[in-house]
C-alpha cells in the first residue's frame, strides 16, 4: 500500500495491517506489556539498538505500530511515532530537537493546549518560546529567528481561529535558517491537506479529533518527512552527537531518515511514558477507516452552516477558510481544495451576551469542549478553551468575546440547520 498514487481516501483502509492468507481482517489488538526472546543475546541487541523488535510496551506495540505504519503511509512520511494524546505529540516534537536555552518561533494562533503547553511548561524546562503574526512577510519572520532557534510550529488550520498556515512560504523561510517547519494537522488530516508535500518536514497530530472521530479515544501522532538535513549545522547536537545512553550510538549515522523518530522514541518516549495503548490504537484505526467519508459530510454540512451563518444577518463575521469571504480563502483554494473541515467559527453580534443566551436555545448541539467528532457540537472560547489567556493574549490568538466555536457534526444538515436557525429566533425574538 505504500504505492504513491493510492489516495488516502484507500489508504486509510488498507494500509498498515494487511493480513496474509486466512489472518483475521481486522487489526488484531496485541495485547501484552512484554515480549518472548529467545536468548540474552537476541535482547542484548535490542538495548544496542542493533536489532529491530519489540522489547516492552512503553516504548512499542505490533498493534500499535501497525497504525503508525498506516497514519506514515497516509501522510506520505518515512514513520510515525503514536502517543497518548496530541498534547505528548506535540512536546516530543520540540523537546527532542530543543533543550534548556534554546527557542521556538510559534504561530501566534494555535490551540490554547498548546500555547499554554510551550508558553508556561516548556518556558519552566528553560525552552523560549516568541508567538509571531503567520501574516506577516518573510522578512519580519526571517528577523525573529534568533542564532538558539530551533524550529517554526504551525497549525494547517488554527484551532479555533481557523485561520489557514501558509505552509510553503514558511516552510522556505525555516530551511533558509537551517531549521525545520513543525506543523499541527490535526483539523485537516491528510484527507485534507498533505503538509510533507508543502514542504513541512514534521507532521503533528491530536488523533482525538477527525482521526478517532467519535469522541472515544485521546491520542495523538508524529510523521517525520526524512527530508529534514540535521547534520547540514551544529545546531541539532542530540541527533548529530554520540548519546551515552546507547553506547555513544550517533542517531543520524545509525537511523539516516528515521533518526528524529529513533530517537524521540528511544529517548523520550522510553523516559516519559506516553505510549498508547493497543486497545487504544484498534479504536484509533477504526476511526480512520472511515476518515474520508466522515470528513467529506462534515466539510460540506460546515460550508452550508457557514454560508447560512453569513446571510443570517446575526453574525459580524463568519471565519470558514472555504467560504469566498473569507480572509484566508485563497489559502484555503491552495492547501485545502476539498473543504476545510467541520469547524466553523463566528461572531455574534451583542458579544457575550448574545452568545450565552444562543448556545443555552440549541438543542440538537451538545456543549463540549471538543471538536471533530460525529456530533455536532459548540463551545465559547473566551470562558473556556482560551480562559487562561490574558486579554493581550486573545486579542493576539483572534478571538473575540462573542466568537462561537461550532463543530459540525455528520448529521442531516436540515436537522443541523433548523437547530440553529431555532436558537437564532429564540436569542433575538
Ligand atoms: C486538541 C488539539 C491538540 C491537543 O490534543 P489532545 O489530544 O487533546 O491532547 C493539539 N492541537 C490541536 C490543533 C488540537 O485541536
Amino acid at each position: 500500500m505504500s504505492n504513491k498514487k493510492i489516495s488516502p481516501a484507500t489508504q486509510c483502509i488498507h494500509s498498515g495491517y494487511e493480513p496474509q492468507n486466512g489472518e483475521p481482517l481486522a487489526l488484531p489488538i496485541y495485547q501484552s506489556t512484554t515480549y518472548a526472546y529467545s536468548s540474552p543475546t537476541e535482547i542484548g541487541k535490542l538495548f544496542d539498538l542493533t536489532a529491530d523488535g519489540h522489547m516492552y510496551s512503553r516504548i512499542s506495540n505490533p498493534t500499535v505500530a501497525l497504525v503508525e505504519k498506516k497514519i506514515a503511509e497516509m501522510e506520505g512520511g518515512v514513520g510515525a511515532l503514536c502517543t497518548n494524546s496530541g498534547q505528548a505529540a506535540s512536546f516530543l516534537t520540540v523537546t527532542n530537537i530543543a533543550s534548556a536555552g534554546d527557542h521556538i518561533l510559534v504561530s501566534a494562533k494555535i490551540y490554547g493546549g498548546t500555547t499554554n503547553l510551550f508558553h508556561v511548561t516548556l518556558k519552566r524546562f528553560g525552552i523560549d518560546c516568541t508567538f509571531f503574526d503567520q501574516e506577516l512577510p518573510n522578512e519580519e519572520i526571517e528577523k525573529l529567528i534568533q542564532p538558539n532557534t530551533k524550529l517554526i510550529f504551525g497549525e494547517t488550520i488554527a484551532n479555533p481561529a481557523l485561520s489557514v498556515f501558509d505552509i510553503e512560504r514558511i516552510a522556505k523561510v525555516a530551511h533558509k535558517a537551517g531549521i525545520p517547519l513543525i506543523i499541527d494537522n490535526t483539523f485537516a488530516t491528510a484527507v485534507l491537506c498533505k503538509p510533507i508535500d508543502f514542504g513541512a518536514d514534521i507532521v503533528v497530530y491530536s488523533t482525538s479529533k477527525y482521526m478517532d472521530g467519535h469522541a472515544v479515544q485521546l491520542g495523538g501522532c508524529v510523521v517525520d518527512s526524512g527530508n529534514f538535513d540535521w547534520t547540514q549545522n551544529d545546531k541539532f547536537p542530540g541527533l548529530c552527537t554520540p548519546d551515552e545512553s546507547y553506547h555513544g550510538l550517533v542517531y543520524t549515522e545509525s537511523f539516516g531518515k528515521l533518526s528524529y523518530l529513533t530517537k524521540m522514541r528511544v529517548q523520550l518516549v522510553r523516559d516519559l511514558g506516553v505510549y498508547p495503548t493497543a486497545q487504544a490504537a484498534f479504536l484509533l484505526d477504526l476511526g480512520l477507516q472511515t476518515l474520508d467519508v466522515r470528513l467529506a459530510r462534515h466539510c460540506n454540512n460546515a460550508l452550508a452552516v457557514a454560508q447560512y451563518l453569513e446571510n443570517s444577518g446575526y453574525a459580524e463575521y463568519v471565519k470558514y477558510p472555504a467560504l469566498e469571504s473569507d480572509p484566508n480563502n485563497h489559502l484555503a483554494k491552495k492547501y485545502l481544495p476539498k473543504g476545510s473541515s467541520g469547524v466553523v467559527s463566528f461572531c455574534i453580534k451583542g458579544g457575550r451576551e448574545k452568545a450565552e443566551k444562543f448556545m443555552n436555545s440549541l438543542s440538537l448541539f451538545v456543549n463540549a469542549v471538543h471538536v471533530a467528532t460525529v456530533h455536532s457540537c459548540v463551545l465559547h472560547p473566551a470562558s473556556s478553551t482560551h480562559r487562561q489567556l490574558s486579554d493581550e493574549m486573545l486579542v493576539q490568538a483572534g478571538i473575540d468575546a462573542g466568537l462561537i466555536r461550532i463543530s459540525v457534526g455528520i448529521e442531516d444538515i436540515e436537522d443541523i440547520l433548523g437547530d440553529i436557525k431555532n436558537a437564532m429566533e429564540k436569542t433575538f425574538g
